[in-house]
């Protein structure tokens, strides 16, 4: 495939045809081959990048967080193609792993899903998990289409379109414009202006469920019938569960009749709904964010163990075998070594000042590393490329959020 130029020169990489206009910001993703090394890869283009600045601050904060990622179960970005000189430059191409599906697709298929597939995919995605919380980042749309998976079970967490460095000062407001409805946690739908990783960990309990069931859990028309169908199984919260809620979600709670918990419910999900997966299940699936169990404590429950054994038995790049059996890390879940600094940010101010920062930011990229990569516009692929339908895109608010 001649989708890529040979030399990083600006004259191969030229502005789009200019009668093609792509309004949205939609990231499409394509499987392609590099061809550096035959080895088929993602490529996403990230389009319209600088239009507001709040578009190519998202951009930037993504870019930067994919080339800080360094865990088997997140995705992380290979390469970034060499951008055009800065005038020509509106469009980002990031090379990632290829994963051949996701979790959504595996869940809608009619491939069976043992109790193994089960644990081993939670495991990986507490996994991805404790490392993103522990440098600090909320991903803030974990969903079944967000958790990549290849052949072999191995899972990645991916689309960090949404994802932010958590707020400690909780005087500061945050936008409510995330987590796909399904999978939104309890707080964020009460209207709570601040909020902490436990969002993702109720993500995660929902899409549990959906392993063990099938189906969605929570599968509500509106924000307001997705509350009611999460008191329908947790019963009515208390007052305390409610102290971030703002006041008419409070009030519409309190008008309701009082709901008792149906929690058993849970078994009936399916056979492999044992006493200890509705246990972890219920430990993520809390009401009140404060007592939510954590990605580093939920790995730490019996229903994992037989998960992390098989993960690190035959999946895993952190253990290794020799003649005498397996080798194992001493760190099964490690942790980020540092924190995701996102101080940079309060010094943009302008579109143009980001777009040279990004500019600067992915030839940085580039020193000292592989031959680099641009974007051949006369190649058939990619104008088929440019034309084709995402198979895996998210989308991109362009509403103010912090
Ligand atoms: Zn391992």
């Amino acid at each position: 495939m001649e989708l890529f130029g040979k030399t990083h020169h600006s004259t191969v990489y030229q502005k789009q045809n200019e009668t093609y206009k792509e309004k949205n910001t939609a990231p499409i993703v394509k499987s392609v081959t590099d061809p550096r090394d035959g080895k088929r890869v993602a490529l996403k283009k990230m389009p319209n990048v600088f239009q507001n600045l709040v578009s190519c601050k998202r951009v930037f904060r993504e870019l930067k967080m994919l080339c800080f990622f360094k865990h088997d179960n997140v995705l992380s970005a290979l390469d970034i193609l060499q951008p055009p000189q800065i005038d020509c430059f509106e469009e980002i191409y990031v090379i990632t792993e290829l994963m051949q599906t996701d979790l959504h697709k595996v869940i809608v298929s009619p491939q069976p899903l043992s109790a193994d597939h089960i644990k081993v995919f939670l495991y990986q995605i507490l996994r991805g998990l404790k490392y993103l919380h522990s440098a600090g980042i909320l991903h803030r749309d974990i969903k079944p289409g967000n958790l990549l998976v290849n052949s072999n079970c191995v899972l990645k967490i991916c689309d960090f379109g949404l994802a932010r460095v958590e707020e400690l000062d909780e005087s500061q407001h945050m936008t409510q414009e995330v987590v796909t409805q399904y999978y939104r946690a309890p707080e964020i739908l009460m209207g709570s202006r601040h909020y902490q990783n436990a969002i993702d960990i109720w993500s995660v309990g929902c899409i549990f469920a959906e392993l063990l069931g099938r189906r969605i859990l929570f599968q509500a028309q509106s924000p307001i019938q997705q509350l009611d169908l999460i008191t329908d199984l947790l019963g009515t919260p208390p007052l305390t569960a409610m102290r971030s809620a703002c006041e008419g979600a409070r009030a519409h709670i309190l008008r309701g009749p009082h709901k008792p918990p149906s929690l058993s419910v849970l078994y009936m999900l399916s056979g492999e709904a044992t006493h200890e997966a509705v246990h972890l299940l219920c430990r993520m699936l809390l009401f009140d964010p404060m007592k939510r169990i954590s990605a580093k404590d939920a790995l730490a429950h019996p229903y994992l163990e037989e998960g992390r054994l098989r993960y690190h038995t035959c999946m895993c790049h952190c253990c290794y075998s020799v003649s005498s059996g397996r080798v194992y890390t001493a760190d099964f879940e490690p942790t980020a070594g540092d924190r995701f600094d996102d101080s940079y940010e309060k010094s943009l101010t302008s579109v143009w000042q980001v777009k040279e920062l990004v500019h600067r930011f992915i030839t940085d990229q580039q020193q000292g590393k592989r031959p680099p990569l641009c974007i051949n516009p006369h190649s058939a692929a990619f104008k088929t490329f440019i034309r084709s339908t995402a198979w895996h895109s998210s989308k991109v608010s362009k509403k103010e959020e912090r």
